[in-house]
């Protein structure tokens, strides 16, 4: 196997991608890279990025894949990003697998997995999710950090994402549906697809995970 371990990580908004992302890449030791977070941090520090993609962000609409795949792109050139990293986010559209593919070379995606939830049960997740707007954590609208609006691991305010609101949901699923699943037939048809229930706790999700890329040597 390459020394290269590039997994795509596929769900729907709030089907624990991210968390499972965090603690994946603390165990294989790879970065977490969401394409998702680096966008919100352009927007939270205003860069000329996050100009560009605010009201986009705050609609649940995709940004464009040039412009996400050029953000991949430069973060793959970073160091740590040279033994691999977990994809959490992207890609999002067979335009942006395409051009994937095509960074990647011969090296390509070890795997892609796909965490399996039902539409009721993330858009619960979804409507009682908080974040720490500065390290990322995840908290429940009834958890202490959410209640005060303070971090605990890092001070950081904890708030309800814009896209985390009831019409945004709405629209986020629809867009999912729309240009996001056809991946799963994009990565099944290549034999990388594998399927893991996404509607368990967190750490049996995360043993379910490791299983699947210890069958093909990953990890
Ligand atoms: P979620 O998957 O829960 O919607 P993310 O944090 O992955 O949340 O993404 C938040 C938003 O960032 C998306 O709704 C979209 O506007 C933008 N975004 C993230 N990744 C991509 C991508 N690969 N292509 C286009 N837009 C993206």
């Amino acid at each position: 196997m390459s020394a290269r371990v590039i997994i795509v990580v596929l769900g729907k908004q709030g089907a624990g991608k991210g968390t499972q992302c965090k603690r994946l890449a603390e165990h294989l030791a790879i970065p977490h890279v969401s394409t998702g977070d680096i966008l919100r941090a352009a927007v939270r520090d205003r860069t000329a990025v996050g100009l560009e993609v605010a009201a986009t962000l705050e609609a649940g609409q995709l940004v464009s894949d040039e412009l996400v795949n050029r953000l991949v792109e430069e973060r793959f050139e970073q160091p740590d990003a040279q033994r691999g990293a977990l994809l959490d986010g992207f890609p999002r559209t067979e335009g942006q697998a395409l051009a994937l593919d095509a960074l990647l070379g011969d090296d390509g995606v070890k795997i892609c997995v796909n965490l399996e939830v039902t539409n009721e049960l993330v858009t619960a997740r979804l409507s009682s999710r908080r974040v720490c707007q500065e390290c990322g954590a995840i908290y429940r609208d009834t958890d202490i950090e959410a209640i005060s609006g303070t971090c605990t691991n890092c001070g950081g305010d904890v708030i309800q994402r814009a896209d985390d609101l009831p019409e945004a949901i709405l629209k986020r699923l629809e867009v999912y549906e729309r240009d996001t699943a056809p991946l799963l037939a994009f990565y099944e048809q290549r034999g990388l697809l594998a399927r893991v229930d996404g509607d368990q706790d967190a750490q049996d999700v995360t043993a379910d995970i490791l299983e699947v890329l210890s069958e093909r040597g990953i990890g």
